[in-house]
């Protein structure tokens, strides 16, 4: 049996960055850049007036002798003014600065006399003025490769001028749940039946993450369905993220299916708890990944093995493949006396872990009231006040 590190590996040795698409700045929300953004236009693009007011020598500022006002300045167009000794010019916010001025006095402070102003409170050379490039200059990075495109990022792009953006695409991931006792919302459950969760917890995950399209199927424990079925999104996705029917029941027919299909995987099994009966197969583009069927394992092998390869598909930075970590200090002791390292549910809460509800692997409500996963080694003890990493979700 594989282990953790191991079979994550095996998973990203096989997986690689998509291909890029051009995309409009409009739709470009949380896309990740497909590569380096430089700047072309300076911020500001020329020096301008950072407020409402008149363009000024602020030396001339300090007396009380009149400065008379000889133009007017607004936004839009660089009327190329040039401002005489002793006078000043009506300017408004973005608006250039004339030639000769040094500062902008803010209307507040001067009180108008007839053509001229008289300065109450003086202004320091480059006082209200905004210099050209200095937020930004030609040349500047402006975004590294594989950044999630936010509203401000989104907005830094806008003032380039560009209407579109490189993006990394979006992968297609088909969500498969397989299992005679599933039901959809919607429908009554008889005896022995219970609700998807998988299908809807493991879309979530994936949108959390990824801007992806989702196809949503579901198999009954069928030899025939799931291999007709599997084969169909196996060839027109890149990812599919199976749930149930990977273990070692009767009824458990994703292994057989793929045997059908001749897909032989890549690994069946890894030392993980909750988790262990995880799948992997590629076939052509196709990453399979056929994760156990008990939500908290689906959950956790998610998060350990699916979300790096999504993310490294989608072009996310290596270092940040992973689930986020934070130093917590541990509330209670713990111990591991199993053979797989056990990632155990829980709550962090002002820098203090505590584990959460029951930890077997359908135990889903404890997993809902926490945030984080502790990895306990297996043979490893952890005391009352230790720091340790947990893993935030
Ligand atoms: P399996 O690996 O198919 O034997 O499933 C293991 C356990 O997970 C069983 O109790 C299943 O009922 C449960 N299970 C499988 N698929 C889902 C699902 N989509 N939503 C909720 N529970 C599931
Ligand atoms: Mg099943």
């Amino acid at each position: 049996m594989l282990t953790e590190q191991e079979a994550l590996a095996r998973i990203l040795a096989l997986v690689s960055v998509l291909p890029s698409e051009r995309l409009s700045l409009n739709k470009a929300l949380f896309h990740r850049t497909a590569k380096a953004i430089f700047a072309t236009v300076a911020l500001p693009g020329f020096d301008n007036s950072a407020m409402d007011g008149y363009a000024v020598r602020a030396a001339e500022t300090q007396g009380k002798a009149p400065l008379h006002i000889i133009a007017e300045q607004p936004a839009g167009k660089d009327q190329q003014l040039m401002l005489p000794p002793r006078s000043a010019i009506r300017i408004f916010t973005g608006a250039p600065m004339p030639r000769g001025a040094d500062a902008v006095i803010m209307q507040e402070d001067v009180r108008a006399e007839g053509a001229s102003i008289v300065c109450i409170e003086p202004v320091e050379p480059e006082e209200n003025v905004r210099f050209t490039g200095c937020d930004l200059f030609v040349g500047q990075k402006i975004m590294d490769a594989g950044e999630r495109l936010t509203p401000a990022k989104l907005a830094v792009l806008a003032t380039q001028g560009l209407a579109e953006i490189e993006i990394v695409s979006s992968p297609r991931i088909a969500i498969v749940s397989t299992g005679d006792e599933l039901v959809s919302a919607g429908q009554p459950l008889e005896a022995g039946q219970i609700y998807n969760s998988n299908a809807v917890m493991l879309e979530a995950l994936v949108r959390q993450q990824a801007n992806a399209e989702v196809t949503l199927a579901h198999f009954p424990d069928d030899l025939p369905a799931i291999t007709e079925g599997l084969g169909q999104l196996i060839a027109t996705h890149v990812f599919v993220i199976l749930s149930g029917g990977v273990s070692v029941g009767d009824h458990d027919c994703v292994k057989p299916a793929l045997a059908a299909l001749g897909i032989k995987p890549e690994f069946w099994r890894v030392q993980i708890k909750p988790g262990k009966p995880l799948l992997f197969a590629q076939s052509g583009r196709c990453h399979l990944f056929g994760l156990p069927g008990n939500p908290v394992s689906a959950f956790v092998t998610y998060q350990v093995f699916v979300r790096p390869a999504l993310a490294l598909a989608t072009g996310v930075p290596e270092a940040e493949l992973r689930m986020p970590a934070v130093s917590a200090t541990l509330a209670q002791p713990l111990q591991n006396l199993g053979d797989r390292p056990h990632y155990l549910r829980g709550k962090v809460v002002d820098g203090v872990f505590t584990p959460l509800g029951s930890q077997q692997s359908h135990a889903l409500f404890g997993l809902s009231q926490g945030n984080a996963l502790l990895r306990v080694d297996s043979g490893e003890t952890c005391a009352v006040g230790e720091v340790r990493t947990v893993l935030i979700y």
